[in-house]
Parts: C-alpha cells; sequence; structure tokens
C-alpha cells in the first residue's frame, strides 16, 4: 500500500469552510493531487481531553462549536462515516497509554472546515483523535511517532489549527501582520524546512514572539503529531502560509 502524506492545515476562520478564497482552493488543490486513503485520524485544535480519546462511533455528528457565525454555517453537515476498526487500532499502536473511546464527540470545525474542502465528496470515513490538555508538547511529538506507521496502512494524519493564533490580537481583513507573527512564523517555517523538531516542541524558547503567537498552546499543538509522523527519509513542504486578521497564520505543511 501507498504511503500516505500526513499533513497539518491552518484553518483560520470557520467561515473558510464556506468560502472560496486562496486558501480554499489551495485545500481543494490538494485533495485532487492527494493519494486518496482509506481513512482520515484528525487531531484538530478544538478537540482538548484530559487523557487521550478517539472517536469510535460508526456515524459522527458534525459539530458547530462556535458561536456568532450565519446560520449558512451552522447549517453545514459533512457526512462522512466513522471507522471504530480505525479507533481500535489507534488504542492499539498507543498501548500502554490508555485512549477513551469515545461515542459523544464527532467532527469539530477544525476537522470539516478543512475537510469540506480537501475530501468534498464526505465519503472517506473520519477518526478524531483528541489532545491530552494536560500534556507537554513533546507528548504531542511522540504521539505522531507512534502513530506514523498509519500512514502505510493508508490513513492521513491530518493535524487542524494555526501556529499563529491570538484571537484578542485579530484587525479587520486586509490589516498587516504583526511583525511578531511573522517573525513566529518564519521560524516554524525555517525549523520545518530544517527538520529541526526540537525547536518547534520547544516553541516557547521564542520569548516574547512565542507568547504572543501562541498564547494558549491548542492550535500549536497538532503541528507536532504530524511532524513526529515525518520518517527519517522524508522532507516536509510548506503547502501555503500567510497571516490573515493580522494574528492568525494559515501556514499549512505536507509531509511525505
Ligand atoms: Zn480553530
Amino acid at each position: 500500500m501507498i504511503r500516505i502524506p500526513a499533513l497539518f492545515i491552518g484553518h483560520g476562520s470557520p467561515m473558510n469552510a464556506l468560502e472560496t478564497n486562496p486558501i480554499t482552493l489551495g485545500w481543494r488543490a490538494l485533495g485532487v493531487v492527494l493519494p486518496k486513503p482509506v481513512a482520515v485520524l484528525c487531531i484538530s485544535a478544538h478537540w482538548l481531553t484530559r487523557g487521550l480519546a478517539v472517536t469510535a462511533m460508526p456515524n459522527p455528528r458534525t459539530i458547530h462549536d462556535f458561536g456568532g457565525f450565519p446560520q449558512v454555517l451552522f447549517d453545514v453537515q459533512y457526512r462522512a462515516p466513522g471507522s471504530p476498526a480505525l479507533a481500535t487500532r489507534v488504542r492499539e499502536l498507543l498501548t500502554p497509554l490508555p485512549v477513551a473511546m469515545d461515542a459523544e464527540w464527532g467532527l469539530d470545525h477544525g476537522a470539516w472546515s478543512v475537510l469540506v474542502h480537501l475530501l468534498p465528496d464526505a465519503d472517506v470515513p473520519v477518526v478524531q483523535f483528541s489532545l491530552d490538555a494536560t500534556q507537554p508538547a513533546s507528548f504531542h511529538y511522540a504521539i505522531g511517532q507512534k502513530l506514523a506507521v498509519l500512514r502505510d496502512e493508508g490513513v492521513l494524519i491530518l493535524g487542524s489549527g494555526n501556529v499563529v493564533h491570538n484571537l484578542r490580537r485579530l484587525q479587520w481583513q486586509g490589516a498587516a501582520a504583526y511583525d511578531w507573527a511573522l517573525r513566529f512564523e518564519g521560524f516554524v517555517r525555517h525549523a520545518i524546512e530544517t527538520r529541526d523538531h526540537a525547536a518547534l516542541i520547544d516553541w516557547k524558547s521564542q520569548g516574547a514572539d512565542a507568547a504572543l503567537a501562541v498564547p494558549t498552546p491548542e492550535h500549536y499543538w497538532p503541528l507536532l503529531p504530524v511532524l513526529g509522523a515525518q520518517m527519517p527519509d522524508e522532507q516536509a513542504a510548506i503547502l501555503l502560509d500567510g497571516i490573515e486578521m493580522a494574528s492568525i497564520s494559515l501556514l499549512s505543511l505536507k509531509v511525505g
């Protein structure tokens, strides 16, 4: 079986689910050239848990986990099936770490706002895997190392977050990016391109820039398991980047 690339997507605003713009066109183009996976394992910034959990229901619901957006966004449904078999496989690969088989969550907008473009036919099963919010960055990276073998089993590992994500500093659409946002995104890009994963795990060493770019870690964390799934002989390519609304990075990358 062909090895499937691993992706990290900077998802930005939930409205990207409905919009046609350079970023969503990029996601669509990526979906066209990507080998078709047998399933998707999505690690979204929007599912934080205490301990690990994986969605194990056969038909995950579409979760509209936001407020203040138009009704048309609440009407979006992404009807991909789940995969209890993949959930079981994830738990097996992470043994002896406990992984809860979840029947409550579903697909949050970190997953579906991207998947409606990447896999618009919703015919590939999707499983979400949570971020254990009690764990450090090195843990999230190590999870990716343990799950990397899934790529050889036809699974697309999809991280969805934003490497720069500061909602308190948002500006109007079209405003110039903050210097600290550009610097931090540049640091991330350089570390990805030089395979300096240790620097990315230790992002806090970027000091004041890091504190502004990553005021809370949940949107940054999904980058780490994707890089953990990078094989020794593989490159990582930046597919898209740029800062939206002055303080959100849309950097996306492909491993393999
Ligand atoms: Zn988000």
